[in-house]
């Protein structure tokens, strides 16, 4: 046959192969912001900020108050395959951390510069790595990481022609810090563009209203009071699934699937079991191609879903499908009934 000649198998060169598996994972400034953000709150944070120049193009930097990385670990924090989240197949299959892969640090350091300037809780002062160089030298910060990523995609040209204006990859940026911001109200957010604040949210606690719980009022604060004010409570629990949050009320049904928030033991996902679930519960109530607005947050015992089906963890598998679409439908059904018998009362503020 008028084959090319056959070349030899060979193994692939490490920094090729962590190339390789950055395409799956960082896509644009969104995900760096996405993995870095997880990796915070992983480690416990109450605060993290997340500073973006360019769009994220020219800079990403993300702070968090979290536990920190001892300096003799730092060089392993950056390595394909290394994490401190799971150690067997078993913790595998009860993970709860956002991170299990080991893979987004050593994936982001192969497409940009990568410092990690950390500062372990039991450590007298913090060390800074740079990625690159392997150089590591003292640095001065309080107790918790400062990861600094830039120009992203330096050395993947390809790559970098995918990204859209500055203005519209720090969209999508912010639009990564809101998902974690709506499922973690414990936590204080802010993000900087060009310098400038551009959202911040505060850890619940002063200010809450008496009949809020904290997922309602970050909510109002992140999506807006038109979104709390045109949606009702969700909250059902069926055998080892709770789902808790709101749904959209019919009439508020959008043009753009732009409010659709899923969250499966904290994490966000996309599961089109579930927003089919969520749909057939409107039912005929949405007209056309209306869509339903919602931010639902399901619980479940996590050897009951698998969580790794996909290198962004962006999806999930959940052992029993069947039981999960009924229950949220069931549980929609129920919130929405409540919509059309309540319509006077007690709008939450
Ligand atoms: P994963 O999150 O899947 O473990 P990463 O490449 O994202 O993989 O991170 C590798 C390791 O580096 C983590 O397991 C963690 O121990 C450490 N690490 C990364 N970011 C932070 C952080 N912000 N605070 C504390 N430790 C961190
Ligand atoms: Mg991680």
């Amino acid at each position: 046959a008028a084959l090319a000649p056959r070349r030899p198998i060979r193994e692939l060169p490490d920094a090729l192969v962590s190339q390789i598996a950055a395409g799956e994972v960082v896509e644009r400034p969104a995900s760096v912001v996405r993995e870095l953000v997880d990796n915070a709150l992983d480690a416990g944070a109450t605060q993290v900020t997340v500073r973006l120049t360019g769009g994220g193009l020219r800079a990403i930097v993300v702070e968090d108050d979290g536990g920190g990385i001892p300096s003799p670990q730092l060089a392993l924090a950056v390595k394909r395959h290394a994490t401190s989240k799971i150690a067997s197949l078993s913790e595998l299959e009860h993970v709860r951390s956002m991170g299990f892969r080991g893979e987004a640090l050593a994936a982001i350091a192969s497409v940009a510069e990568l410092c990690i300037a950390s500062r372990a809780l039991e450590a007298a002062h913090a060390h800074r790595l740079d990625a690159r160089t392997g150089e590591l030298t003292a640095a001065a910060r309080a107790v918790g990481t400062t990861v600094e990523v830039r120009e992203l995609f330096f050395n993947t040209p390809a790559r970098r022609k995918f990204l859209k204006s500055e203005g519209t990859e720090f969209a999508h940026a912010l639009d990564a810090v809101r998902r974690h911001a709506l499922a973690r109200p414990d936590v204080s957010f802010s993000v900087w563009h060009d310098g400038k604040l551009a959202a911040q949210w505060r850890a619940a606690g002063a200010g809450l209203l008496p009949e809020d719980n904290p997922l309602t009022q970050r909510m109002r604060e992140v999506l807006g009071i038109d979104f709390i004010a045109a949606s009702r409570g969700v909250q059902a629990a069926a055998g080892p699934l709770r789902i808790d949050g709101r749904a959209g009320n019919p009439e508020a049904a959008r043009s753009r699937a732009d409010v659709q928030y899923l969250y499966v033991n904290g994490r966000f996902v996309r599961d089109r079991l579930v927003a089919h679930a969520v749909r057939s519960a409107y039912e005929d109530q949405l007209h056309g191609s209306r869509q339903p607005a919602y931010v639902l947050f399901l619980d479940i015992a996590p050897e009951l879903v698998d969580v790794n089906v996909h290198p962004t963890k962006i999806e999930v598998r959940f052992r029993d499908s069947r039981a999960v679409h009924q229950a949220v439908r069931q549980a929609l059904v129920q919130a929405l009934a409540l919509t059309r018998a309540s319509d006077e009362v007690d709008v939450p503020r």
